[in-house]
């Protein structure tokens, strides 16, 4: 099938091309985002293949439509930035990765929880400089901790897995309890019981109008004093205000994200030459107690070539049979 592929950087384009031999769809790889002012790229391709960042709104689907796309292949499990009900008035098939590699965000939030309590990031700088002081890189235990999972799906339940093996009491949130909770030992309670009582909170739920802003001001008020907040979920999960509000007042001890609302206009580039415009993030890379990186939570060789094999899988399933096992329905 001709596919458009969007947002393509150098490993993507590396992982599609050499696992697109074994299925031969003819790939034409745009490294600018789709969004209403490039959707004409797509004209004539029956597929566009796109990833987190893309806006695919109910104009620029229209758009899609009118230039003959049928199917919208996401390169990642979320798909909040697609308007469904635009894409159904459409025609237009909207399909996904639902699992690539849950290990792979799992660990990496982890990795950090593990450099905000112990201060890797802080301590690496210093020993560059041979300041070998450990004035201010004073840490703590994480077993015994309890850990509060927000959103227990493929993600989180690894999550909870991983805490488990630390020695720490788990609570899970989630409106869909996951049977596998028990296997790891993780007890069900409600938000208000999961907030007030998490020594560590972690989001690992989609991002829905129900869950836009999930941790807003009245949610930094019911967490313990000094709790350590990771968000590797999508940054809209976060009010980004109340978050520094909490870390001003020392509510929030340590806050860990990989996601940003605003990441669109930031991540996936290189922007070090360029004056941040962006007051709200600039904020938060001067805590000492946040460490940021740039939505790589998903980034391992074991999952770009998941993501690639599934994508060009859930293609070719469409273009033999007009669906596929992993279509996303409204
Ligand atoms: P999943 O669908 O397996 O699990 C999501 C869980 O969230 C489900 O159990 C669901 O019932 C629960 N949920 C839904 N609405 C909820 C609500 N209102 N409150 C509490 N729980 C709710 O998804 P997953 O594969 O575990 O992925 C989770 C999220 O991680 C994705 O939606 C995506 O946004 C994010 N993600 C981030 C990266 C990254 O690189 N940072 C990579 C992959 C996925």
């Amino acid at each position: 099938m001709r596919v458009a592929v969007f947002s393509t950087k150098s490993y993507d384009r590396n992982s599609l091309e050499t696992v697109n031999q074994g299925f031969g769809h003819e790939l034409m790889f745009y490294e600018a985002r789709l969004t209403c002012d490039t959707y004409a790229l797509a004209k004539d391709f029956p597929a566009v293949c796109v990833f987190v960042n893309d806006r695919l709104d109910n104009s620029v689907i229209e758009e899609l439509a009118e230039g003959g796309t049928r199917l919208i292949a996401l390169r990642c499990a979320g798909y909040n930035n697609v308007d469904l009900k635009a894409a159904a008035v459409h025609g237009i098939k909207v399909v996904r990765v639902p699992a690539y590699s849950p290990y792979a965000v799992a660990e990496h939030t982890v990795a950090l929880l593990l450099t905000l309590n112990r201060k890797v990031h802080r301590a690496f700088n210093r020993v560059r400089e041979s300041n070998f002081a450990l004035e201010g890189l004073l840490g703590f235990d994480v077993h015994g901790l309890t850990v509060g999972v927000i959103g227990t799906g493929r993600i989180g339940i690894e999550f909870a897995r991983i805490m488990q093996g630390f020695g720490c009491p788990l609570l899970g949130y989630d409106v869909m309890p996951n049977p596998e909770a028990e296997k790891v030992g993780l007890r069900y309670v409600e938000m208000d019981e999961l907030l007030s009582t998490a020594d560590i909170i972690s989001l690992h739920c989609p991002l829905t109008p129900q869950t836009y802003h999930l941790i807003n001001p009245e949610a930094v008020e019911k967490m313990k004093t000094g709790v350590t907040l990771i968000n590797t979920s999508r940054g809209a999960l976060v009010d980004t205000a109340a978050v520094i509000e909490g870390l001003k007042s020392g509510k929030i001890g340590y806050l860990g994200l990989d996601v940003y609302e605003e990441e669109g206009d930031l991540f996936f580039e290189d922007l070090s030459n360029i004056v941040l415009q962006d007051d709200v993030f600039a904020r938060l890379l001067v805590f000492p107690n946040v460490v940021i990186t740039g939505h790589q939570a998903f980034f391992t060789r074991n999952a770009l070539e998941n993501i690639a094999h599934t994508t060009l899988a859930n293609i070719r399933e469409f273009e033999q049979t007009g669906k596929s096992a992993n279509q996303i329905t409204g």
